[in-house]
């Protein structure tokens, strides 16, 4: 039996090898210069012949090729697979499979084999192998898995909107953040048109702006309201792409990349409103603010613009820093300009400025560094002095006033005892030039004003101590206005005092309210240099108060001086002390009264209420 069998066999081999001379002689340029390998087998698994390729991926010679079995050729793990595959084959079925074989060096190589039965006088005997080198495709299919795998872990999980769709909107692909983002399943958008989901007053901005990108083959941003499946719109930022075939050039769908930006744009619009109110404080600011780089101013605040004397803002980014700094500040305005950039802030200073109109003030500057614009800057923080300077002067004078008003008490004190004597002996003169009477009643009444002068003087020069008396008001308004009269007379004034009424009897420090009516007597004087009438009315006012009207027909006060008024130091004259009505004020409201102003051209009245005593007081 076993005798037949390898009897068989060897008549096969027989058969096989006749078969492959027979065709290597027919096909020899087939069998040699084919890009596969291609190598035979007989029914036992011994090879037979292999070609050029064969040799080439094998690493064998033909003739040591011959010496192989099947089995050497492959790696353990594949011999069963190849084996089954040759059976089959020697069962007469062409088979084609995947396999890894091993070389000469032992390295691994990928093949697709093909296996094609010989058939001889009907009976197989032999198997012909084509077996194509499949590593690099095989390894460049597996990179392309990676890609793919990539690509699908990209859109799965970035939180962005990948939406492919047709040239008419219609969706063809949607990533699975599309749920996440507008709350619709991948499915459910499909086939719809994406047009269909953005904001009425947003589609057509959309629909030009894929035109763009359909007719110029660009990418294109685009920003729009979407609906979610809620109902609600969320804007969303949007770069679209078109995918162009490489052949025909033509557009085939476009790629849409689509981002939620609600919550960006929320955070964007609390910054803007932060930034709003720090310029609000910087623009009404009650400081000059500028900001300035280099030479070049860049902002400036509205009391920025009204310190250097612009009407519009315009005609200070005009200038230089350089033009609204005195000269002889420059060098110092450099060093301090060294010392922000190096990132300090300095402490004020006085300099020397140059308005618009080219007038120079004196400002306290302050710079700290900063950043306007995203690049380095100074932020100038400018006051005003000329105000305070003048304040300080003014503190100055009246403390030179205070001492003016001693040596005056002082002198009036001293004319007073040489007055006395002189009055003594004006009367015994009297009796011996008879016939010259009138002289004398002149010189006695020139005397007893000088008298009362003085001691109005002295009244007023004397130390702030309150006391109060009842007074009768309307004596008092009389011995103001004598004392007062030269001056008005001088002036071309009349004052005229009105009473209806008589016992305006009030509770007072008769000194101090002798003051507030000179003070405003003369104030009313000053206020008509070319004369005019004061008129003073006493009168009842309520059932227990007194008011007293003062009227000039001076000048008057605009209103932004008369809101003024009354500010210590404040005056609009060459030698006032702008303490006048400010004095006058606080009097006035220590003794429970009021003190009003009005004033237009024509005139000023200043109204005063003043309680009256009560009739205890007056017993
Ligand atoms: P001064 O008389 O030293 O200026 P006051 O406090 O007495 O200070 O007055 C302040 C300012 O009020 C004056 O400079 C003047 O401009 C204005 N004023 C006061 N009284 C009158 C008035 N009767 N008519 C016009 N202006 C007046
Ligand atoms: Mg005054």
């Amino acid at each position: 039996m076993n005798g037949s069998v390898e009897a068989i066999k060897n008549e096969k081999k027989v058969l096989l090898l006749d078969y492959v001379d027979e065709n290597l002689g027919k096909y020899k340029t087939l069998f040699t210069s084919n890009q596969d390998s291609i190598f035979t087998v007989d029914i036992e698994g011994n090879l037979v012949q292999g070609n050029p390729a064969f040799e080439m991926i094998s690493g064998y010679s033909t003739e040591e090729a011959k010496q192989l079995k099947l089995q050497l050729l492959f790696p353990l793990d594949h011999v069963n697979k190849v084996f089954h595959h040759f059976h089959k084959a020697v069962l007469g079925q062409f088979e084609n499979f995947d396999c890894k074989m091993t070389n000469k060096s032992g390295q691994l190589i990928d093949l697709n084999i093909t296996n094609i039965p010989i058939s001889v006088n009907d009976q197989i005997v032999g198997v012909c192998a084509v077996a194509r080198d499949i590593t690099e495709l095989k390894r460049q299919k597996q990179e392309l898995r990676k890609v793919e795998e990539m690509q699908r872990i990209l859109t799965n999980n970035v939180l962005d909107l990948f939406i492919c769709t047709n040239l008419q909107g219609e969706i063809l692909y949607v990533s699975p953040s599309c749920e996440h983002i507008l709350g619709y399943t991948a499915e459910e958008v499909l086939q719809q048109n994406c047009f269909s989901f953005l904001h009425l007053d947003d589609t057509e901005k959309a629909v030009i702006n894929c035109k763009k990108v359909l007719g110029g083959m660009e990418n294109r941003r685009g920003s729009y309201r979407i609906r979610t499946k809620g109902g609600d719109y969320i804007w969303a930022e949007t770069l679209s792409k078109p995918i162009i075939d490489p052949d025909t050039r033509h557009v085939l769908e476009v790629v849409s990349v689509v981002r939620d930006i609600s919550e960006r744009l929320k955070v964007e619009e609390e910054q803007n409103k932060l930034e709003d109110t720090y310029r609000d404080l910087v623009e009404y600011s009650p400081d000059a603010v500028m900001i300035a780089r280099d030479n070049e101013i860049l902002f400036i605040n509205d009391t920025g613009a009204r310190l250097l004397g612009a009407i519009k803002k315009e005609d200070i980014f005009s200038k230089k820093i350089n033009e609204i700094i005195h000269p002889d500040y420059h060098e110092i305005a450099k060093e301090r300009i060294d010392i922000v950039t190096s990132g300090e802030v300095t402490n004020f200073f006085e300099y020397k400025l140059i308005r618009l109109d080219g007038t120079i003030f004196v400002a306290e500057v302050k710079e700290i560094p900063t950043f306007y614009q995203n690049e380095p800057a100074r932020h100038i923080i400018m006051r005003d002095i000329t105000e305070r300077k003048k304040t300080e002067e003014l503190l100055l004078n009246s403390e030179k006033l205070n001492v003016a008003g001693q040596l005056a008490a002082g002198i009036a004190h001293e004319v007073r005892n040489p007055l006395t004597a002189i009055k003594g002996f004006l009367q015994l003169m009297e009796t011996q030039f008879a016939g010259k009477q009138d002289y004398f009643e002149i010189i006695q009444s020139e005397m007893d004003r000088i008298e009362l002068i003085l001691s109005e003087l002295l009244v007023l020069s004397k130390p702030h101590e309150l006391k109060f008396e009842t007074v009768d008001l309307i004596s008092l308004i009389e011995s103001v206005k004598t004392l007062i009269d030269t001056q008005a007379i001088l002036n071309g004034i009349q004052i005229e005092t009105i009473h209806t009424c008589k016992n305006l009897i009030i509770k007072c420090d008769k000194n101090q309210l002798k003051q507030v009516f000179i003070n405003i007597l003369k104030n009313a004087i000053e206020a008509m240099p070319d004369g005019g009438l004061i008129t003073i009315e006493l009168k009842n006012y309520s059932f227990n108060k007194i008011k007293i009207l003062v009227k000039d027909t001076g000048k008057g006060m605009p209103p932004h001086i008369l809101t003024r008024i009354g500010e210590p130091f404040f005056t609009t004259k060459k030698d006032g002390t702008g303490l006048g009505i400010m004095i006058s004020k606080q009097i006035i409201e220590n003794h429970d009264g009021t003190i009003h102003f009005w004033s237009d051209k024509k005139g000023t009245m200043i109204e005063v209420i003043l309680p009256m005593a009560k009739r205890e007081a007056l017993k």
